[in-house]
C-alpha cells in the first residue's frame, strides 16, 4: 500500500492535478454495489458514479458476464472492413431508444473524440452541400465537452478550465448562458408578441449575424455539467431547435453526461421534444465498465458527406467499436431498460429535493438545484479541497467537489438510506466549515 502511494506520488498524472498531486489520492481495492472499498479498509459509499457512468453500481454480474463471455470470443478486431456482432446488437439497441430519425452510428474511443466526431461531421456535411464557408461553431457560455482541441473550443472559454489554450483554439461564436431555469417559467414569454424570448435574445442575435459561417450549434441539452451544474429551461432547447432551422445550421446535442436516464428522461432532448441533427453519447453508454462513446446521425448528414468529394467521413479511432466495449454497452443498455430506472431517478429526484433544499439556508450556500438524479449545492465561494473532501471520506461518503460546486449524481441502484447518507453529510460538511 505505501508503494502504491509512492508511486502515485512520484510517477501518475490524475486528472486536472498536479504531479504530484496536492491532495494524495486514495487507494481504491475493489467496488461492488455503490461502495468503494479503500485499502485502509474504509467504505464509502459512492456519489459520483464515477463521473456519470456506473449508473449500475459496482461489480455488476450481469455487466461482468457480458465481458467475460465476449473476451472467450475476441477481445478486439480492427472495425476498417470488419464488422461484428456486439457492434451490432449494440447498434440494434441504440436505435431502439433514440429518435428514428438519428440512424447512422459512429462507435468512438471517449466522450471527447465523440465530441470532435460530431464537429468533423457537421463540417463535412455543409462542404459537401457546396457551402464551406460553414464551418464555425456556436455554442452557449458555461458548458463543457471535453479535453481535446475541437471540443475544448466551444467549452466555456472563461470559467472553463481551458483559457490557458485560447490563443491556439479555434474560435467560435459563443451565446450568453441560459439563465432561465428547469420546470420554471420562460421568462420572455410574457414579452411583446414577436420579440425573441429574453433568456435567448442575444443567441438570436448571434444566430442572425452568424448563420452563413456557421457549421452548427453544439450545446449540452437542459443539464450544463462539468461547466457549472445548471439546469436550464426546456423552452430554451427548443427555441435553439427552432432558430437553427430558421437558419440552416445544424444541432449537435452533448448527451454525453445527461443520456442514460440521468435528467429523467432517457435522453435529456426529450424534455423539450427535440431531435438533434447529431447526438453525443458516452459516460453510462457502458454502465461505467470501459470507455466508450457513440456519435449519432441522420441519413440526410451521412449521404451528403458519402456522396460528395472526398465520399468518405474522415474519421476512425484504432480501436473503433471495440467488442469488450460494445459487449457490456449492450448488456448495461438492457440492465437499464429491463430495470424500473425512470421510478428510481423520480425517487433520487425526489429525495434529493427534500435532504438537499434545507441547505439553502446554511451560511455560504448561494444556490440548490436538483433534476433527475442530480443534487448540486452552489457555495458563495470556491470550496476548500483540502478540507471538504476528508470531511466527506470522514462520513462515509465519496464526493468530488469543483470550483463552488458540492454536487451528486449516484448510481441509480442507490437505496434511500445510502443516499441519505450522502445529503447528510453534504448539509454537515457546509454547516460545519462556518
Ligand atoms: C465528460 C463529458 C465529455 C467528455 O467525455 P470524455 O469521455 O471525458 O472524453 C464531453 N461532453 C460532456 C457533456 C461531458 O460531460
Amino acid at each position: 500500500m505505501d508503494d502504491i502511494a509512492a508511486i502515485d506520488r512520484d510517477h501518475l498524472w490524475h486528472p486536472y492535478t498536479a504531479c504530484p498531486a496536492a491532495l494524495p489520492p486514495l487507494e481504491v481495492v475493489s467496488a461492488s454495489g455503490v461502495r468503494l472499498r479503500l485499502a485502509s479498509g474504509r467504505e464509502l459509499i459512492d456519489g459520483m458514479s464515477s463521473w456519470w457512468a456506473a449508473i449500475h453500481g459496482y461489480n455488476h454480474p450481469v455487466l461482468n458476464r457480458a465481458l467475460a463471455e465476449q473476451t472467450a470470443k475476441m477481445a478486439h478486431v480492427m472495425f476498417g472492413g470488419l464488422t461484428h456482432a456486439p457492434a451490432a446488437e449494440l447498434c440494434r439497441r441504440l436505435l431502439a431508444l433514440t429518435p428514428p430519425a438519428l440512424d447512422k452510428i459512429f462507435f468512438c474511443d471517449s466522450g471527447s473524440v465523440a465530441v470532435e466526431v460530431a464537429i468533423k461531421m457537421a463540417i463535412q456535411y455543409w462542404h459537401g452541400r457546396g457551402r464551406a464557408q460553414k464551418q464555425r461553431l456556436m455554442t452557449v457560455r458555461g458548458g463543457y465537452h471535453g479535453d481535446t482541441f475541437g471540443a475544448m473550443a466551444v467549452c466555456d472559454p472563461i470559467g472553463g478550465m481551458h483559457t490557458l489554450f485560447t490563443d491556439v483554439l479555434a474560435q467560435h461564436v459563443f451565446a450568453p448562458r441560459p439563465e432561465s431555469r428547469f420546470g420554471q417559467p420562460w421568462p420572455g414569454q410574457a414579452g411583446p408578441a414577436g420579440d425573441a424570448p429574453s433568456d435567448i435574445a442575444e443567441f438570436t442575435a448571434l444566430i442572425a449575424a452568424h448563420h452563413h459561417e456557421l457549421a452548427a450549434v453544439i450545446l449540452e441539452p437542459i443539464v450544463q455539467g462539468a461547466g457549472g451544474m445548471r439546469m436550464y429551461s426546456a423552452a430554451y432547447l427548443a427555441e435553439v431547435r427552432a432558430l437553427c432551422d430558421r437558419y440552416e445550421v445544424l444541432l449537435i446535442a452533448d448527451e454525453i453526461a445527461t443520456g442514460f436516464g440521468r435528467t429523467g428522461r432517457m435522453f435529456a432532448c426529450e424534455h423539450a421534444n427535440v431531435v438533434a441533427d447529431i447526438v453525443c453519447l458516452g459516460k453510462a453508454l457502458t454502465g461505467g465498465y470501459l470507455s466508450m462513446a457513440a456519435t449519432l446521425t441522420t441519413a440526410e448528414v451521412a449521404d451528403v458527406i458519402s456522396s460528395a468529394k472526398p465520399g468518405v467521413f474522415m474519421h476512425g479511432p484504432t480501436f473503433m467499436a471495440n467488442p469488450l466495449a460494445c459487449a457490456v454497452a449492450s448488456a448495461s443498455v438492457d440492465l437499464l431498460c429491463q430495470s424500473p430506472w425512470s421510478e428510481r431517478v423520480a425517487a433520487i429526484e425526489a429525495q434529493l429535493r427534500r435532504e438537499l433544499e434545507p441547505c439553502r439556508h446554511l451560511s455560504g450556500v448561494a444556490d440548490v438545484r436538483v433534476l433527475g438524479a442530480i443534487g448540486v449545492v452552489e457555495m458563495d465561494e470556491p470550496v476548500d479541497m483540502g478540507r471538504i473532501q476528508p470531511a466527506l471520506v470522514e462520513r462515509g461518503v465519496w464526493l468530488r467537489p469543483f470550483g463552488r460546486l458540492i454536487y451528486t449524481m449516484p448510481p441509480y441502484v442507490i437505496d434511500s438510506e445510502d443516499l441519505r447518507q450522502i445529503t447528510s453529510a453534504i448539509a454537515d460538511v457546509i454547516a460545519s466549515q462556518a
